[in-house]
């Protein structure tokens, strides 16, 4: 198991100075760096190289998250809008691949946030997700990049909410790149037992959020980490755990996630970096096998 950060939790622009955060997440004590697809789609192949490089030299592993616009919805009725998204998600994958990135994960099959003022046909959404998914899924095979299917709670997405739907879908889907994605904070919602979740993805698990209910850093809430550690090692998972807390107001990132009031005690750059240390601490102490 490798752990790492999404970088967001000091940012709120999705667009960003990644580069920065290599260093930082090293110093911290992080072996992964988790970036903002929808950054790094506008960055040109120079700076795509410069960012692979200095995450070589640091010896930091870069993954990225996305949450498609509605604009690009891989699960849309409408035939032009799932065409825009899969040409839009290759060039996501031809960009990973200049910046050395192996997993994307997040609302890689549908679009984020809903917007539940329109009718939400299921059964239908389905079924085109998974064709444009399927057509994805063979377009990365070429770089070896995997498709990591994140469950969502029902606020944010209505395709997969859990554990069990999102096992069933890439088990439907079928190819050996696309696996689950779970998510502490999103699974506290839908879940009836976080850790039996986790067992029963199980071999089918390629990628892990980890946050606290209200998104602070793992140890500054109430949700069950030694359990979490226990079925992480019941399962063998040796993938990667990113951090994922979100804890600041403002911004297109604070609007998304919907963050409307403080939840850092006005913590400084500095204070953010102790407690996410500490939380790494934390996180490590209960995850690692004591066995
Ligand atoms: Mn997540």
């Amino acid at each position: 198991m490798k752990y790492g950060v999404y970088f967001a939790y000091w940012e709120d622009s999705w667009e960003a100075d990644f580069e920065k955060y290599i260093e930082k997440v090293k110093a911290l004590g992080f072996d992964v760096l988790e970036v903002a697809a929808l950054g790094l789609v506008n960055l040109s192949d120079d700076e795509l190289a410069r960012l692979r490089n200095l995450a070589e030299q640091h010896n930091v592993i870069l993954t990225a998250g996305i949450g498609l616009p509605k604009e690009y919805d891989l699960s849309s009725s409408d035939e032009k809008t799932r065409q825009n998204g899969i040409d839009f998600m290759k060039k996501v994958l031809d960009k990973l691949h200049m910046a050395g990135i192996d997993r994307i994960g997040g609302t890689i099959y549908s679009y984020w946030p809903v917007d539940y003022n329109e009718d939400i046909d299921k059964p239908q959404a389905l079924k085109h997700s998974m064709t444009s998914l399927r057509i994805l899924a063979d377009y990365a095979l070429k770089y070896d990049i995997t498709l990591l299917i994140e469950t969502l709670n029902r606020f944010e997405q209505f395709l997969l909410n859990d554990a069990k739907e999102a096992v069933a879908y890439v088990k439907e889907i079928n190819k050996s790149n696309v696996k689950v994605m779970l998510d502490t904070f999103h699974m506290n919602i839908e879940e009836d037992n976080i850790a039996d979740a986790i067992r029963y993805t199980g071999t089918y698990l390629g990628h892990l959020h980890i946050g606290e209910a209200n998104r602070k850093v793992p140890g500054h809430g109430s949700l069950p980490w030694t359990e979490i550690g226990q079925a992480l090692r019941d399962i063998n998972y040796d993938q990667y755990i990113v951090m994922e807390p979100f804890v600041k107001t403002g911004g297109q990132v604070g609007k998304d996630i919907k963050v409307w009031r403080d939840l850092s005690n006005n913590a400084t750059e500095a204070q953010l970096d102790e407690d996410l240390q500490q939380s790494l601490n934390f996180v490590k102490a209960r995850f690692l096998s004591t066995q």
